[in-house]
């Protein structure tokens, strides 16, 4: 492509609107304008970085054995409801309403749609198993859309499903998925690890969020020094400790504490001269409509995710002061287990646990020498908390490092879920009709594109790996005015052209560092750049835009040479 002709509007100055390196370079670089909050139109050059990891996607989804289709984005209410979702969805899902009154929504994902089509297609044992996969537009209507294309509320994303007879067939087509989300992660030259996710009250270790290593990554996620341990951090196991035999001859006696006004754990600890440690915190919160405490250390936060998933429930939140007076019969501030009207769970750091301080249920009073199994009763011990730099490997034990991640990928064990709410069933091998076991397996294509930036770039723009480079090759002849550097310029460019090579030719009529700077800045890993003063040698010279490394070759010779490299990194990616 001649760059005179292209649609590539650069931009010098840094955008003010755009917080992470990725958004303001696909700005500058003139790859993606906004068009409304979390919307955006993707101009030649950003397109084609998108279509290089859609294709990569494609290829490695292809080898795994799945087929593409193409879904209706557009999506009516009846399947969502048959799912269950239209109402618990919430305001992600962009809702729409047509001439007759029908009700549809924005796709933001396709669970319903693709379970309705394999459930009216496919009727025995013998058609499966199938693993269906798009690459569509989807729609969430995100409550802060941001950076740019990596959280928008309009994104491209692969979506994969796959149906299977039993459990043993759906973890092999896990693994497919798993091993074919390596090679593409791989091959878009990603620092990337695959994460245990949660996976809801669904469970099982059937979820893995693909992660790739960026300090400006939205997701906390640790990983174990020693082992292959890796996980979110909202999933991110604790170990049960052991018991410790307790001497219940060393229970103090329960003692009610005159405690005016005072009601956070650093108050508590002040006026009582107690560590955190030493304090429980209850927290009562709603689950699906009903009350529950859960009890922690006080130097211990609670992970909200692992408290839902210990308690089964499909929604949880902190309760309001209504609900807090109801069970505890005080305001916010004085709540403690003992003779708390809900349940009680406590988390692991209880276990072993003697004489601590706990809230009152009576306003202005907390209480000191409580001991569970004699004041509390417990329904549950359970991991409940986040873990912390301090933590070790919930596996071996090991050492424990935190790093932060994009989520690129996400592959996830549905189980029968959809195809039971959906009533998916199929005829076995031994007559008997069955639900189809579900798994489904998404790629984020814009948010990979911008997690590829996120790892690299430098100061003066983007530095793209080669697969997913929109162009392989830059040529810039310093000065097209002079007949010379230009006819060189000319011949190159054809050559490689005809060599399948993906080129910009920048016969723009600028000064050369004007040239060096956009080049730079829409990061094509190669340039081969044609001056006087090389040429009058016969030679030009080769730029690597990653190590800055510049080499003079033949002119004979750029052309075999440029397409050796182009292969040798492609390849290189491959693996
Ligand atoms: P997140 O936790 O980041 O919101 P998610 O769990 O909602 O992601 P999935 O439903 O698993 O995401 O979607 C599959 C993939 O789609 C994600 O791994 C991510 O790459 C991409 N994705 C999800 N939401 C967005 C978004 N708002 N903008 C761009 N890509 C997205
Ligand atoms: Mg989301």
């Amino acid at each position: 492509m001649r760059y005179s002709e292209m649609f590539l509007p650069t931009v010098k100055e840094t955008p003010s609107d755009a917080e992470v390196v990725s958004h303001k370079l696909m700005l500058r670089a003139g790859m993606l304008r906004k068009l409304a909050g979390g919307i955006y139109s993707y101009l030649p050059l950003g397109y084609r970085a998108i279509r290089k990891v859609e294709n990569i996607v494609r290829e490695e989804m292809n080898r795994a054995g799945a087929q593409e289709v193409f879904l209706p984005a557009v999506q009516p209410s009846e399947l969502w409801k048959e799912s269950g979702r239209w109402n618990m969805y919430g305001k992600e899902l962009l809702r729409l309403r047509d001439r007759h009154n029908r009700d549809y929504c924005i796709g933001p994902t396709h669970e319903e749609v693709i379970t309705a089509l394999v459930r009216d297609e496919i009727q025995t044992y013998r058609q499966l198993p199938r693993n269906l996969y798009q690459i569509q537009t989807k729609f969430r209507d995100e409550i802060r859309p941001r950076f740019g294309i990596m959280r928008s509320r309009e994104f491209g994303m692969k979506d994969a499903y796959s149906f299977d007879v039993d459990e043993t067939g759906a973890e092999v087509s896990y693994r497919k998925m798993f091993d074919a989300y390596n090679k593409i992660f791989r091959r878009c030259g990603f620092n990337f690890r695959a994460v245990e996710a949660d996976s809801g009250s669904i469970g099982g270790s059937y979820s893995h969020e693909f992660m790739v290593i960026a300090a400006t990554g939205e997701d906390a996620m640790v990983f174990c020094s020693a082992c292959k341990y890796a996980a979110n951090l909202e999933k991110a196991e604790i170990a049960r400790p052991e018991k410790v035999a307790v001497d219940e001859s060393e229970f103090a006696t329960l003692e009610e504490v005159y405690t005016p006004d005072v009601r956070t754990i650093e108050e508590v600890c002040e006026f009582l001269d107690v560590s955190p440690q030493e304090v429980i915190k209850t927290l009562i919160f709603l689950c699906d409509d009903k009350p529950v405490a859960a009890l922690i250390r006080g130097d211990e936060e609670i992970n909200e995710i692992k408290l839902k998933n210990c308690l089964g429930c499909d929604s949880i939140e902190l309760a309001t002061e209504d609900i807090i007076s109801e069970v505890t019969q005080s305001p916010r501030g004085f709540a403690g287990p003992i003779g708390i009207k809900c349940d009680v769970v406590a988390d692991y750091s209880l276990i072993n646990m003697k004489n601590f301080v706990v809230g009152g249920n009576k306003e202005n009073y907390h209480i000191k020498g409580c001991n569970t199994g004699r004041d509390v009763k417990i329904r549950d011990f359970a991991d409940l908390r986040i873990m912390k730099e301090t933590d070790t490997c919930p596996r071996c034990g090991g050492e424990i490092n935190f790093a932060r991640g994009i989520e690129v990928g996400h592959v996830f064990k549905l189980g029968t879920k959809y195809s039971k709410a959906m009533n998916a069933t199929f005829l076995d091998k031994d007559g008997a009709e069955k639900h189809m076991i579900m798994g489904c397996y998404g790629i984020g294509i814009g948010r990979t594109v911008a997690a590829c930036i996120e790892q690299n770039n430098d100061k003066d723009g983007i530095v793209w790996p080669m697969p997913i480079a929109p162009y392989h090759v830059i040529i810039t002849p310093v000065n097209i005015n002079d007949e010379g550097l230009s006819k060189t310029a000319e011949d190159i460019y054809r050559k490689l052209e005809e060599k399948g090579i993906e080129v910009i030719l920048d016969d723009r009529d600028e000064r050369a560092g004007v040239k060096f700077k956009d080049a730079d800045l829409i990061g094509i890993p190669l340039r081969i750049t044609i001056g006087a003063r090389s040429l009058a040698e016969g030679k030009v010279e080769i730029k690597s835009r990653k190590s800055g490394e510049i080499e003079a070759v033949p002119v004979e010779k750029v052309e075999d040479l440029i397409c050796q490299r182009v292969r040798e990194e492609l390849k290189r990616h491959r693996g």
